[in-house]
């Protein structure tokens, strides 16, 4: 799950760091209003679930209230990324001495929680990741012990000569890491961290993702999710106990199994085409489930033929064959389906699929390839 900026400040505020005081808004009238409460110079920042927003026009300086106020006539309603800025948030503005680069992932190699630093902060860490990987240092942290000081502040006097910065940025690590945890994160990131002409070392954008498999046990983080803000067909299969992710490619596919789901991915790859999407439609599968599946898959105008591909253990084959002449009959499909499944009640799927007038295939690389050809042939 994805936190706004105004969200993961307030996070990251709680838990001690500096962060500039803000308010979130959703019409220019309320921008203006916080931009006159704040007085002096503000910022507008578009709050959407994207970084680069500074380069897509989406974050703007404003000398007063009425610049605040057209910066957020041209912010609200803009699309970054694909995705539509709703709501901006105005804080007053900081002078900027210089911008570094501070963030906590999960490093698979590592398999620990890993703190990144960079006195290259401000661009897209990956450009530095690739461009100047000198740039930028890390820690593995023990979960056991978290990030300590001197590691901490071993980080810190890469980003600083100044001993009052050293330590304070060094603090500042701890209690990112601090909010890393406690929010269940699998990214905590603050970029830029900047010093002001004055030698404060402040957080001025904040950046959390959190890892959906946390938030059963952080009814406080849960509660932030903004769900007018993702994908309307992410949220549906969310819902309805479906784990979906939309991708790039015109073959839709529903498996059940995260493992198969990836498998037939990779062989639709094999055969020349093209993933629409991840779709596991879990381990019983009843049929509203398929039904539910059919229709975010068709939803994706991009999706030129659909392939099911189902192992039945304790999924029966036939729940989802049921699942599918239902959808079938309730929504237009508009593209071919081919159907590959095997295993339990097999016999009794196959009846039911036959009856409706579809073929079912018990071969996998068969049922992909043809998947492919049919979405091949109609694009
Ligand atoms: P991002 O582009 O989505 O990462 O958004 P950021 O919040 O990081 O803002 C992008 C850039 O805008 C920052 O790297 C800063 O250079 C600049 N910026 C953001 N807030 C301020 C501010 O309060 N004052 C000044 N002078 N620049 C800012
Ligand atoms: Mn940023």
């Amino acid at each position: 799950m994805n936190l706004h900026e105004y969200q993961a400040r307030s996070l990251l505020k709680a838990a001690g760091i500096p962060v500039p005081d803000g308010d979130v808004a959703a019409t220019p009238d309320e921008v203006e209003a916080i931009a006159r409460r704040i007085g002096g110079a503000v910022v507008v920042k578009a709050q959407v679930h994207a970084g680069g927003r500074g380069k897509a026009g989406g974050v703007k300086l404003a000398a007063d209230p009425a610049e605040a106020r057209r910066h957020a006539q041209a912010i609200l309603g803009m699309q970054i990324k694909g995705l539509i800025v709703e709501k901006v948030l105005v804080a007053p503005a900081a002078d900027i001495a210089s911008e570094s680069y501070v963030g906590v992932i999960i490093d698979r190699a590592s398999q620990r929680p890993v703190i990144m630093v960079s006195p290259a902060g401000g661009v897209d860490i990956e450009e530095v990741a690739a461009k100047t990987p000198e740039k930028i240092f890390k820690v593995a942290i023990d979960p056991r012990f978290g990030l300590l000081p001197h590691q901490a502040m071993g980080l810190a006097f890469e980003l600083y000569r100044d001993l009052g910065q050293v330590r304070r940025a060094a603090t500042i690590m701890q209690q990112l890491y601090r909010a890393f945890v406690h929010a269940g994160a699998s990214l905590a990131e603050i970029n830029p961290l900047i010093t002001t002409p004055g030698g404060e070392v402040v957080a001025l954008d904040a950046k959390l993702v959190v890892d959906d498999n946390e938030l059963d046990r952080r009814a406080d983080i849960a509660a932030l999710r903004d769900v007018s803000s993702e994908a309307p067909s992410e949220v549906e299969a969310r819902e309805a106990g479906l784990s979906y992710i939309q991708l790039d490619g015109n073959v839709g596919c529903c498996v059940n199994g995260a493992g198969l789901a990836m498998a037939t991915m990779d062989l639709v790859k094999h055969y020349g085409g093209e993933p629409a999407n991840f779709l596991d439609i879990g381990g019983s599968s009843s049929p509203e489930k398929v039904i539910t599946a059919l229709r975010i898959i068709t939803r994706d105008p991009k999706v030129k033929s659909i392939l099911f591909n189902i192992f039945g253990g304790i999924t029966r084959t036939d729940d989802v064959a049921n699942g599918i002449v239902a959808a079938t009959r309730s929504i237009a499909i508009g593209c071919p389906i081919v159907i590959r499944l095997t295993g339990t009640n097999e016999a009794i799927a196959v009846d039911i699929l036959r009856g409706a007038g579809f073929e079912a295939l018990t071969d996998m690389d068969e049922a992909v390839q043809q998947a492919v050809k049919l979405a091949r042939e109609a694009a």
